[in-house]
């Protein structure tokens, strides 16, 4: 599709995002994930499938996304998976209502886009909010599919308890 919003985005976010968008990382499924779901964009025509594979501390093991459509989709995809690898499900959670935040504009503090990492190069976007779905799929995906997990396992949700590594 005609891409105009992209091309107003500031130089080094274009960097970042087409970074992405022409080498995703952890592109590709994931065997036999425990959360995993799929997320359009009927606006854009975006898709975004996730996989997630969790490991006895239901930390972010492996994790996976194929998916098609714009360069904001895509690599907000493939950020997503660079920064919730590792991560509990909670924490995954908090980036995605962080990322929300930045995208309606609301302040942030240093060490809040920091935990963001890449995810900042998207703000851009938000000065044209039919795009912003775009930026925020893989991570409504990621939601649904926790959402998802929770609702078919009850688990999840203990993460406090689990011991510091
Ligand atoms: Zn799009």
């Amino acid at each position: 599709m005609q891409d105009t919003s992209f091309e107003q985005l500031d130089d080094l976010y274009q960097e970042v995002i087409l970074d992405h968008y022409r080498s995703p990382r952890n592109q590709g499924e994931i065997p036999n994930p425990n959360v995993s779901s799929r997320g359009f964009n009927p606006f854009c025509g975006d898709e975004v499938i996730l996989g997630l594979k969790l490991d006895a501390n239901s930390k972010v093991e492996s994790i996976g996304f194929k998916g098609q459509g714009c360069s904001i989709s895509q690599a907000s995809a493939s950020i997503l998976t660079e920064l919730v690898k590792g991560k509990s499900l909670e924490e995954a959670q908090e980036l995605s209502q962080l990322l929300r935040r930045l995208m309606k504009g609301q302040e942030l503090s240093d060490e809040e886009v920091e935990r963001l990492g890449a995810m900042e190069a998207l703000q851009g976007v938000r000065q044209f909010p039919i795009r912003i779905k775009c930026a925020l799929l893989a991570w409504a995906t990621l939601d649904d599919g926790i959402e998802e997990y929770r609702a078919e396992t009850g688990k999840g949700k203990e993460a406090d308890s689990s011991p510091p590594d």
